[in-house]
């Protein structure tokens, strides 16, 4: 069971900012930006390039439901990211997917 699932289970405390039939969103442990969380599928998949077919409407749903967390905590006018880090270079930590959304600050590009 991945540390993410344990956070779904309540195994694992969190900073839970809105949860869903199929995703939950959480503060990140350790913030990069004034606003750091995570939005993760209850559903697990290990990493965004393997996603199947059928996780369609899951990813679709992760997308849109970031996008309305953005916009209902009041980020939205200043702007924020999301962030999918998939495998060794690209700094994935945790393998159940998961979208970081940061805000409050302005973020730098290309990322380090
Ligand atoms: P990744 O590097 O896999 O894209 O991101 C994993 C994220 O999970 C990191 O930003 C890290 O700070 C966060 N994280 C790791 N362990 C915990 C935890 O126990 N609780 C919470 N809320 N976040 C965690």
């Amino acid at each position: 069971m991945t540390l993410f699932e344990k956070i779904i289970s309540r195994e694992i405390p969190a900073e839970i900012i809105y949860e869903d039939d199929h995703c939950l969103c959480f503060k990140d442990i350790a913030p990069q930006a004034p606003v750091h969380l995570l939005l993760i599928p209850k559903r697990p998949i290990p990493r965004i390039a393997e996603a199947k077919n059928t996780d369609q409407e899951l990813l679709g749903h992760l997308l849109l439901t970031v996008g309305i967390i953005a916009q209902q905590e009041g980020y939205e006018e200043e702007g924020f990211r999301v962030v999918i880090n998939n495998g060794k270079n690209g700094g994935e930590a945790v393998p159940h997917l998961h979208l970081h959304l940061l805000a409050g600050r302005q973020l730098q590009w290309p990322p380090g």
